[in-house]
């Protein structure tokens, strides 16, 4: 299996907790980029012509804030210079505060067939704290326009002062809306972002109070019938996001868009982060890489579990040695006699106890070293 990314670094307004490459004053440019960026697909097309891609995914910034033509001219593009398989899933990320029929008209005419909704949380006053441009009204409508397809609801934890009360209405909103899908996302202070003011002053949930809020919402939502398959990813059966799956199961996947990273034919490379940078490098006809390297084949091997552990179906002994051709257990022997106890094994399948999955990075350390 493999995939494709598409960054789209709109948006109409900073996020207090953002850092993804996102501008929030450079729609003006949006033209200009997409124009380079049907440069860069059809370049990566070329390069890829024997291979087949399952995914299409358009993240950001906002991709749902630039006029939906852009979406469909990509898609468009990307239907002309790359091979799809049959059936593709096709992904778009929606702010709920840029949404409208005619936009998802065109999305769907595009061949858009999965939707990913940040609500974020059922809070108002809480989506003003974060900055968001969008309130629970909005989210509503967006999902109104959606019903009956494909889609999926952020939600946040670990944000000022929510209660399990706000998390419970959260969810409760998300699936009552017809949510396919729910990821929950454990908000992350990073240093520079204007939250990172109030997690220095002690002012969001420590460690414990998110891993107990994020265990309770974990309970509402298999009350609700969505089954867990990745640390942050819920879905009603069948589902399940194929793009980030495949990420998970280490598939290849090819990133366009400024800062878009791709991992295929066996190396791992990062386009540049800089807009104008990505604009000159591709009207120049060179492609906007600034970081590449092989993967070596411990790195692949720490990969392999590192990230099947994060999903519910683990590490099969069978796949690793398909992969490597040794035992994951002799290749991490004292990792795998630490953490054994955290484990479960089902034949061939090891993976980590369903009480621990939160709590997976401790674990994860032990093979990291
Ligand atoms: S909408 Fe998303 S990408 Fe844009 S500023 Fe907010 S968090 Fe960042």
């Amino acid at each position: 299996m493999a995939g494709i990314y598409i960054h789209i670094p709109f948006c109409k307004h900073k996020c207090t907790y953002c850092d993804f490459t996102s501008f929030p004053d450079k729609l003006g440019f949006a033209e200009a980029y997409m124009a380079c960026l049907y440069k860069e697909i059809e370049m990566r097309g070329k390069q890829l012509e024997k291979m087949t891609f399952d995914t299409v995914y358009f993240g950001g910034g906002t991709p749902s804030v630039v006029d939906p033509k852009y979406i469909y001219g990509a898609m468009n593009q990307i239907k002309k210079c790359f091979h799809l398989a049959k059936n593709p899933e096709i992904t778009i990320e929606m702010n709920p505060g840029t949404v409208s029929e005619q936009k998802i008209a065109t999305y769907k005419r595009a061949g858009i067939n999965r939707f990913s909704i940040g609500l974020q949380t059922a809070i108002d006053s809480q989506l003003e704290e974060l900055a968001r441009i969008h309130t629970v009204r909005d989210y509503l409508y967006a999902t109104s326009l959606l019903k009956g397809e494909n889609f999926s609801a952020d939600v946040m934890i670990g944000l000022k002062g929510q209660t399990k009360e706000d998390v419970r209405k959260t969810i409760e909103v998300a699936a009552g809306s017809g949510a396919k899908h729910i990821s929950l996302y454990a908000l992350t202070p990073e240093d520079g972002t204007p939250i990172y003011t109030d997690y220095l002053n002690g002012e969001l949930p420590d460690a414990d109070e998110v891993a107990e809020v994020y265990d309770y919402a974990y309970s509402l939502l298999k009350e609700k019938g969505y089954r867990r398959y990745e640390v942050s990813n819920f879905a009603k059966k069948g589902y399940e996001s194929k793009h980030n799956l495949n990420y998970w199961k280490r598939g290849e996947y090819i990133g366009m868009g400024l800062s878009a990273s791709s991992f295929c034919c066996g190396k791992r490379f990062t386009n540049t982060f800089n807009l104008d940078e990505y604009m000159k490098c591709l009207l120049s006809g060179f492609l906007p890489v600034i970081e590449s390297e092989d993967v070596k084949k411990e790195d692949a091997k720490f990969e392999f579990i590192m990230l099947a552990l994060r999903t519910v179906y683990g590490i099969s002994a069978t796949e690793y040695k398909k992969a490597f051709g040794t035992d994951w257990k002799e290749d991490f022997a004292k990792a795998y006699e630490k953490t054994r106890d955290y484990l479960s094994e089902d034949g061939d399948i090891t993976r980590i106890k369903d009480e621990y999955l939160y709590v997976q990075n401790q674990i994860l350390t032990e093979y990291m070293n």
